[in-house]
C-alpha cells in the first residue's frame, strides 16, 4: 500500500512538473529574454555577437559554411542524449521571429536556476542542433530570398545555394529524428472563421501528393498537438493549421520524406504587437516545452485524429476594418465596408521602414476581420483638405480637427525632412494620388469632425492619441 502511495505520488509529481514547464517558461521569460532583439529587422551582426557570447561549455557554436556573400552560418549544438533534433530559422531573410526566440532559448539552456530539473532532462535525453539565421544575406537585406535571388525553400532538390547545401548536409549527417522548420507568415492570416490572428501556425508537413500519414508524419502531428496545447493556453484561439499541400521542391516536405519528423512553425500576427515580441515569447515557450515533450516521450500520448481539429489558416484580417460607411460618389451615397492595410515600405540606407496605407478590399466585408475595427454608421464622409499656410500660429492637431489631411512643402524632401508629422506632406503643385485619397478622409457627426483617417490609420481627433505604428506619408 505504502509503495503504491509513493508510486502514485511520484507519478503525480512527474505529470505536474511536465505540465508546469511551459507555465514556468512563460512567467519567468524576462529572465531569459536577450536584449537587443526587440525589432524584427535583426542584423546578422547582432546574431553573431550574441552567439559569440553563448559559445560556452554548455553550447558549442561552430561555423559550418558561408553564405553566397561570405557571411558565416553557425551551428549551435548541445546535449548528450540519444534523440537528435535539428532546428533552423530564417531560411527566409525577412522572417526573424524564431531567430530572436532562439537567442532566448540559448540563454535559457545555459542558465543555472530552479528550472535545472527540466534543463537536465533536455540535455540528457536530447542531442540538439540549431541553425539560427540560415539566410544571413537575406536577413541583412531584409528580403525573403538569398543573394542569388533564390527562395531557399524551393532549392531542396537542386541545391544551388550554400545555404541549401548546408541544411541538406546537416540533415543527412545528423540523421535527425525531429526537425523544426521555423518561419514567419503574414500577419493577415487568421484562425479560420474567427477574428483571431493566427499568431502561430503549425504544419506536420506532407511528404507526398497523397498526403499520406506514415510513422514519421504521425510523430510530427503528435508533436504539433503538444505545441498547440501550449499556445492555446497563452493565446487561446490564436493557432492555425497550415495547408499541407505537397511542394516537391521545399525543404520541409523533403526532410519529412528523408525520414525526419518535421514540424513547420509559422509566426504570424498578434494585437498591438507589430514587432512580434509576444510571438517571440510564444516561440520560446513552445520550442522549449515541445523539446521537453520529446525528451519525455509525452507527445506520444496525443491522438493524431485531433490534428485536423486545429482550425485551418485563413487570410481574412485587415489592419483596419471600417464598416457601414456612407461613401459618396457622383452625388449619390453607397453603403460600403473598407479593409485597409498599412503596408511596410523599406527606406533605403538604413534598417528602417515606414507604413503606407492602402485599400485592401472594399464592399461587403462581413466575412472579414480587423486588428482595429470602426463602425462608421451615422458619420458623414468628408474629403481631406490641403493646407498651404504656415505652421507658426497653428498646430497640426488643430488642422486635423478642421479637416486638413495634407500639408504642402516646397522643394525636394529627403528621408530626414519630416519627422513625427501628423499631416501627410505633398509637394506644392503636385496632385494627390487616387490611392492616397482613398485612405485619407474625415468622419463628421453633429456638424463636427470626430475622426481622421490619415495614411490608413484612424485617429480620434479629440483624444489626440496616435495608433500603434502611425506615420503620415510624404509624396
Ligand atoms: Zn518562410
Amino acid at each position: 500500500m505504502n509503495k503504491l502511495v509513493t508510486l502514485l505520488g511520484l507519478l503525480f509529481c512527474l505529470s505536474m512538473s511536465a505540465q508546469e514547464f511551459e507555465d514556468l517558461l512563460f512567467t519567468n521569460y524576462e529572465k531569459y529574454k536577450v536584449e537587443g532583439f526587440s525589432q524584427r529587422r535583426t542584423a546578422p551582426e547582432s546574431v553573431y555577437a550574441q552567439l559569440e557570447k553563448q559559445n560556452t561549455n554548455t553550447l558549442k557554436v561552430k561555423e559550418v559554411t558561408k553564405s553566397i556573400e561570405g557571411k558565416p552560418i553557425y551551428l549551435v549544438s548541445t546535449g548528450e542524449g540519444e534523440t537528435t533534433v535539428l532546428l533552423w530559422s530564417q531560411m527566409h531573410g525577412n522572417e526573424s521571429t524564431a531567430t530572436r526566440a532562439l537567442m532566448d532559448v540559448f540563454e535559457f539552456l545555459q542558465q543555472d536556476d530552479e528550472l535545472n530539473t527540466f534543463r537536465e532532462t533536455l540535455m540528457s535525453s536530447l542531442n540538439l542542433h540549431f541553425v539560427p539565421m540560415l539566410n544571413p544575406d537575406g536577413g541583412q537585406k531584409w528580403q525573403r530570398r538569398n543573394t542569388l535571388g533564390v527562395d531557399i525553400n524551393r532549392d531542396a532538390l537542386r541545391l544551388q545555394s550554400p545555404e541549401s547545401q548546408i541544411l541538406k548536409k546537416l540533415r543527412d549527417s545528423l540523421e535527425a529524428e525531429f526537425g523544426y522548420n521555423l518561419h514567419d507568415q503574414s500577419r493577415y492570416y487568421n484562425a479560420e472563421f474567427t477574428a483571431k490572428p493566427a499568431s502561430v501556425s503549425f504544419l506536420a508537413t506532407a511528404y507526398n501528393e497523397e498526403k499520406s500519414i506514415n510513422e514519421n508524419r504521425a510523430k510530427s502531428m503528435q508533436l504539433v498537438l503538444s505545441m498547440n496545447k501550449v499556445i492555446q493556453k497563452f493565446a487561446p484561439g490564436h493557432v492555425g493549421r497550415y495547408s499541407d499541400d505537397f511542394e516537391p521542391r521545399a525543404f520541409g516536405d523533403n526532410i519529412q520524406l528523408w525520414g525526419t519528423s518535421l514540424v513547420l512553425i509559422e509566426s504570424g500576427g498578434y494585437f498591438n504587437d507589430r514587432e512580434k515580441e509576444f510571438i517571440r515569447k510564444l516561440n520560446f515557450v513552445t520550442i522549449l516545452s515541445s523539446l521537453h515533450e520529446i525528451a519525455t516521450n509525452k507527445y506520444q500520448e496525443n491522438d493524431i485524429n485531433d490534428y485536423e481539429k486545429i482550425p485551418r489558416n485563413d487570410r481574412k484580417m485587415f489592419d483596419l476594418k471600417i464598416v457601414n460607411l456612407n461613401y459618396p460618389l457622383l452625388d449619390k451615397e453607397y453603403l460600403v465596408d473598407m479593409g485597409i492595410n498599412q503596408n511596410e515600405v523599406e527606406r533605403s540606407n538604413e534598417r528602417g521602414f515606414s507604413y503606407v496605407g492602402a485599400i485592401a478590399d472594399f464592399g461587403d466585408l462581413s466575412t472579414y476581420f480587423g486588428y482595429n475595427n470602426f463602425n462608421a454608421e451615422g458619420y458623414t464622409y468628408v474629403a481631406a483638405k490641403t493646407y498651404s499656410g504656415s505652421l507658426k500660429d497653428t498646430s497640426e492637431w488643430d488642422l486635423l480637427k478642421q479637416g486638413y489631411g495634407f500639408k504642402t512643402y516646397q522643394g525636394v524632401h529627403t528621408k530626414h525632412s519630416f519627422k513625427n508629422i501628423l499631416l501627410n506632406r505633398i509637394q506644392e503643385g503636385k496632385m494627390i494620388s487616387k490611392a492616397s485619397k482613398e485612405v485619407n478622409f474625415f468622419l463628421k457627426k453633429d456638424g463636427e469632425i470626430k475622426f481622421a483617417l490619415i495614411n490608413g490609420f484612424l485617429i480620434d481627433v479629440d483624444k489626440r492619441v496616435l495608433p500603434e505604428g502611425f506615420n503620415a506619408k510624404t509624396e
